[in-house]
């Protein structure tokens, strides 16, 4: 199998899902690198990605209670907060970060207009901050609350400031699994309505894949297939974000807490050859450490991901890494690796 796909992929044929299973399940993982490398390098060269962004987590308080967040709080819960617009504010003046990233839980005593306000606030201290965010979870929140439909929503948000969305609320997209883990979020169809209304007006996005948990690697592969099905219709999605899934604090916490660096590399791997029309794989390095990020950079991945202070949600589930980093250290990790380093915001510009 592996010599036919190995074929395939140099003649720049699409794997289907029995050659994607394979590649999940049983490639070679040396000979799996080789080839997402050979595919990484033909579309980005020796450049490796990264930003300088500020991580803004508004709110730990959510009405949902997915099984792998150790995040949220409920609103009576010691540690639940909500921060002021003030306060966003301020740390943005501090840290003048090139970009923001803004994600938080479901909590219904936020109106809209605090949303669009905080976009509107953090583009009056500079313009030209890129700002990324909302999930497609909280863009379906703001819509169902509001009784406006999504395109309003994301009109809205996009006057207001909005430069792109962030993949998350993806998880896996079977059906079992998000019975099992989170019954309370958007289905997939949903997830990828919600993307899909954002790329036709012009926002664009990420992908992102929770894996490390119950999934099997057929969920994983469907996944992805889901993924690169819509981004032949809209080509709005700009990377794919695997996030390895980190157990502690979580209701299913689980021996080992986090993925191996084996498990890692074959998503990463495979994901830049399943995923053949999408620009960009990104190892972030939060989620894998600084060393196995040199390596993923030789496994298919061009982009480490951004310095992102004051990251809360993957360190609340354990992650052993430092909550942020300076640029001038994702630059040194890069070029130790042979690579090229390229600051860049979430458009890729
Ligand atoms: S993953 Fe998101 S939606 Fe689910 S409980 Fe955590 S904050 Fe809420």
């Amino acid at each position: 199998m592996w010599r036919k796909i190995e074929k395939k992929v140099n003649q720049g044929k699409r794997l289907n899902l029995k050659e994607s299973l394979f590649l999940l399940k049983d490639f070679n993982l040396l000979n799996l690198g080789r080839l997402a490398n050979q595919v990484r390098e033909k579309k980005n060269s020796q450049l490796v990605f990264y930003s300088k962004n500020l991580n803004i987590n508004h709110t730990n308080i959510c009405i949902n209670a997915c099984k792998f967040c150790a995040f949220s709080k409920r609103e009576n819960e010691s540690g639940a907060y909500v921060l002021s617009l003030e306060k966003i504010i301020k740390k943005v003046k501090k840290i003048k970060p090139q970009e923001v990233h803004i994600v938080g839980g479901i909590n219904p005593k936020l109106p809209f207009s605090y949303f669009e306000n905080m976009l509107k606030e953090i583009k009056k201290v500079n313009s030209k901050i890129f700002i990324q965010a909302f999930t497609a979870v909280e863009i379906d929140y703001f819509s169902q609350k509001s009784k406006k439909s999504l395109s309003y929503i994301l009109e809205c948000l996009k006057e207001a400031g909005l430069d792109s969305i962030p993949g998350g609320g993806a998880e896996i997209f079977s059906p079992r699994i998000r019975k099992l883990l989170c019954p309370d979020k958007i289905n997939a169809k949903r997830w990828l309505k919600i993307m899909q209304t954002a790329h036709n007006l012009g926002i664009n996005s990420n992908a992102a894949m929770l894996y490390g948990h119950i999934e099997t690697k057929e969920e994983i592969a469907e996944h992805l297939l889901k993924l690169r099905e819509l981004q032949d219709k809209t080509y709005g999605f700009k990377a794919f974000v695997p996030l390895a899934f980190h157990s502690k604090n979580t209701l299913i916490s689980k021996n080992g807490d986090s993925t191996s660096g084996i498990d890692d590399l074959r998503i990463l791997a495979a994901s830049r050859l399943i995923l053949d029309n999408f620009p960009h794989i990104k190892a972030l390095w939060m989620y894998l450490g600084l060393k196995l990020t040199q390596v993923a950079l030789y496994f298919g991945a061009d982009d480490i991901g951004g310095t992102l202070e004051e990251e809360e949600i993957v360190h609340s589930a354990g992650a052993p890494t430092p909550p942020s980093i300076s640029s001038g250290e994702l630059e040194r990790i890069i070029k130790e690796s042979g690579r090229i380093p390229k600051l860049i915001n979430s458009n890729y510009q």
